[in-house]
């Protein structure tokens, strides 16, 4: 779909991208905002603060922090990272969403073990799951939700507000002060985020109804959360460590974790995201990682190729139908949604 369109000089964002523009060089508005922002003094006040948090919150409680470790290479080097670098004492937890293939699931259990860490998964009801993904991908669950769609892909977020909402009842009713998730400079704004849970409460306050009527009552266990008054830090320390794939993907080898075969490009553990892949481009016209990956080619963690390689990279056939079967869908299903909104 890609090949087609007019993409950056720079990074690989396409003319189909929200509020782009491009100069004579063919180099995109985003691009040039970057080059005119001073990143390390920037860094430097969030490393402090990251730094900060982490020292104040340290053997305080039983677990200094929850990992959010979802398997891929991402989160599997961030753990690393908090139990060797950081010194935390540190809860794994998995959501298994029911589409973490095999062989990402022993990348699990390898990591843990060779890192001695106590790790839970969490397997919320699969007729809940597939619903939440189904009205996300092809219904409006998060037509609410406001300019995500630049970042991310429906069936991710919806994803990833189950798993943060999870990680942040587990922290309150555990005493865990820090949240760890591996979030990368595209996706969230501060490295520290004081209370960051309670963004997914207010979501959920302002659009239970809608929730409710969607995905039934059972919406309510899932995403909403009984707050205590607790202070809880969002911790996302790519933002202040900055890696390029390939030192991740070095590290993390020592530790047993292979690449999983037959997922797409942008992902290391759930074959769901192919799927959310393909519904978004055909919703939006652009693929849902061109963002974040055009921010990590600007801070020099990414080349131009290896991401146009990731965004293009498709996954086998015989993947994609079983990952549609697990979600009673057709490919009919998603070519219903063939023409790109505005
Ligand atoms: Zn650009």
């Amino acid at each position: 779909m890609t090949s087609s369109l007019k993409l950056c000089a720079k990074c690989v964002l396409p003319s189909t991208f929200p509020n782009i523009t491009f100069d004579q060089e063919s180099v995109c508005n985003f691009c040039r905002k970057q080059e005119t922002i001073d990143y390390r003094k920037f860094d430097a006040t969030q490393k402090l603060e990251f730094d900060e948090t982490l020292q104040r919150n340290k053997g305080v409680y039983q677990y200094d922090a929850i990992c959010c470790y979802s398997g891929g290479k991402d989160s599997t080097y961030m753990l690393k990272m908090m139990i060797q670098d950081m010194g935390l004492n540190v809860l794994a937890y998995t959501l298994d969403n029911g589409f973490i293939t095999e062989q990402s699931k022993q990348n699990i259990k390898k990591v843990t073990t060779a890192l001695s860490v106590d790790h839970v998964f969490y397997s919320p009801s699969p007729a809940f799951m597939k619903k939440m993904y189904v009205e996300s991908m092809l219904g409006e669950l998060n037509k609410n939700r406001g300019s995500y769609k630049t970042r991310i892909s429906d069936a991710c977020l919806s994803c990833i507000s189950l798993v943060n909402t999870h990680a942040a009842r587990m922290a309150l009713q555990m005493r865990i002060p820090m949240i760890f998730a591996g979030f990368t400079p595209g996706q969230i704004p501060r490295a520290v985020i004081k209370n960051g849970y309670r963004h997914y409460k207010e979501t959920w306050e302002t659009q239970k109804d809608h929730f409710m009527k969607t995905l039934g009552s059972e919406a309510d266990r899932f995403l909403n959360l009984r707050e205590d008054g607790m202070d809880i830090c969002q911790m996302s320390p790519f933002l202040v460590y900055e890696k390029s794939e390939k030192e991740i993907l070095d590290s993390i080898r020592s530790l047993g974790w292979i690449y999983p075969e037959n997922l797409d490009g942008c992902s290391s553990n759930c074959a769901l995201n192919a799927v959310g892949n393909l519904c978004h481009e055909k919703k939006f016209g652009f693929h849902p990682y061109a963002f974040e990956l055009s921010q990590l080619i600007r801070k020099n963690l990414l080349d131009r190729d290896e991401a146009l390689a990731k965004l293009s990279a498709n996954v086998n056939d015989q993947s994609l139908e079983e990952t549609l079967e697990k979600l009673g869908l057709s490919r009919a299903d998603l070519e219903k949604l063939a023409s790109p909104r505005p």
